[in-house]
């Protein structure tokens, strides 16, 4: 490997030189939804973002173990120490089981991940899983001195933790500023201070999520479960933790706190987040109106969409920009996706198809090295699709017949578009994807129908066709009592 892989930290604030702590081993943990909604484009930027970084890694040769964790308790609403969890009130408005209502959108999660070709995680650990191990956690950072204990609940010890460690490492906020501004809680509160987080919970009578534990009936505080299973699946120290922009702070600043805490260190090497999605230049939310469902975009079933568009082309609208960028959603820019994933899959064909000459008039020497390097450096996949596209012009040329090309250099350059097209980048053709599949299916039954009705109308000549063709293109056809049978 010529080139090395250099990753953003957000810790550092630079690019740094990835080098994994146990080579080749990779441990990659990912904060992955709270279930209690459907999957939107806010949960697959980060989805598709780190399902490059995991299809590349795995590309140079690491073994990686991607955990996605799945977030079914102590999400609070607004992200905050008080209120409803956001599970336990959909399950209340719905009349279900808060396990109902995880277990519905979680497979429905699931079915929107792989339409977007996102591959699953090693391992999609969930937080009501995992209540022992938070509670092990909890009673480390009381017993190293970085909690308290009121009225049943458990919090952070902010201020006291800001004495020896830097809290405020990763989002850069300053502490005497946060402490100032929370400085107001006048034994109203359970917290000392309003900067303080919660690491349990006691649970109010109608709380229905709820576990025994050393300081009451209750539940984990929302921060606690990614500190606890990273550290239970990844160990004590791991490479890379990754998310969208919005949890640097509180949540994954809150993470730093609590290992930093609990363990005496930071667990995590590399922090890398994604930047955020914006709808017509605004932020998405509820109350915008402009909050468009992943299945929402694939059936156009929204005011806001003037068409439906395809899994794989909000892929590719996503990965034409780079993933520290802000990315604004637009009818307009989503069909110029449409149109440039059409042209490169159109352009991926008929390069399967073209016949080498006896040399190479065009230059396609080094597309691959530019691709490498351009995902070497901090996984850059717009210049990884500029490059393809250059290529394409070369493409075009052979199969207008107006250039040539050589064996050697076909082979290579089938190669690098099967690598980065399908591999690396998760673009599905046609044939591959789901829809696709189907509609092959539908056009073999649909020459088998034809020849049944020629055999009915003993017109064996087309029925014989048929069936010679379809056995010469491999296929096994066999006649049945109620009609046919087939495979590939
Ligand atoms: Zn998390």
């Amino acid at each position: 490997m010529e080139n090395e892989l250099l990753i953003y930290n957000t810790l550092h604030r630079r690019k740094e030189r990835f080098v994994p702590l146990h080579a080749p081993h990779v441990g990659m943990y990912v904060c992955g939804p709270t279930v209690y909604g459907d999957a939107h484009l806010g949960h697959a930027r980060p989805a598709i973002t780190f399902d490059i970084l995991f299809r590349y890694l795995t590309h140079l040769g690491y073994k990686v173990r991607y955990v996605r964790n799945i977030t079914d308790v102590g999400h609070l609403e607004n992200d905050a120490d008080e209120g409803e969890d956001k599970v336990a009130k959909k399950a209340r408005l719905e009349q279900l089981e808060p396990m109902e209502v995880v277990q519905y959108y979680l497979n429905r999660y699931h079915k929107a991940m792989e339409a977007l070709n996102v591959l699953s995680p090693s391992i999609e650990p969930h937080a009501s899983g995992h209540i022992i191990e938070q509670i092990e956690f909890v009673q480390k950072i009381l017993d190293a001195g970085y909690a308290y204990e009121s009225e049943g609940s458990v919090y952070f010890d902010v201020e006291k933790y800001s004495k020896d460690h830097h809290y405020g490492v990763l989002s850069g906020r300053n502490i005497d500023d946060m402490l100032e501004n929370t400085r107001e809680l006048d034994g109203q509160s359970e917290k000392r201070r309003g900067a303080d987080f919660a690491l349990w919970k006691k649970a109010a009578p109608e709380h229905i999520m709820r576990w025994n534990s050393p300081w009451s009936v209750g539940f984990p505080g929302w921060h606690l479960e990614c500190s606890a299973m990273g550290t239970k699946y990844l160990g004590e120290e791991f490479d890379i933790h990754g998310g969208g922009m919005d949890l640097i702070f509180p949540h994954h600043e809150a993470e730093i706190a609590q290992s930093c805490a609990g363990l005496g260190h930071d667990s995590v090497k590399y922090w890398m987040h994604n930047n955020m999605i914006t709808i017509n230049g605004q932020k998405m939310g509820k109350s915008l109106g402009n909050f468009i469902t992943l299945d929402e975009f694939f059936t156009g079933n929204h005011k806001l969409l003037a068409q439906a568009y395809s899994p794989m082309t909000i892929r590719f609208f996503i990965l034409q920009a780079h993933y520290r960028s802000t990315v604004d959603f637009s009818n307009e820019a989503l069909q110029a996706s449409e149109k440039g994933l059409e042209r490169l899959l159109e352009g991926y064909a008929r390069l399967q198809k073209l016949h080498a000459g006896k040399q190479s008039t065009v230059e396609t020497a080094g597309l691959r090295e530019k691709c490498e390097e351009a995902m070497c450096d901090d996984l850059n996949t717009p210049v990884v699709i500029s490059h393809l596209f250059e290529a394409l012009k070369a493409i075009n040329l052979v199969h207008d017949g107006k250039e040539t090309i050589s064996q050697a250099d076909l082979d290579e350059l089938q190669s690098v578009f099967r690598l980065f097209v399908e591999e690396v980048l998760g673009l599905q053709t046609g044939e591959s994807s789901a829809s696709g599949l189907e509609a092959y299916k539908k056009a073999v039954d649909l020459l088998l129908n034809i020849r049944m009705d020629a055999k009915r109308n003993k017109d064996w000549a087309t029925s014989d066709k048929i069936r010679n063709e379809l056995t010469a293109l491999g296929f096994d056809i066999k006649d049945t009592k109620d009609g046919f049978e087939w495979k590939l």
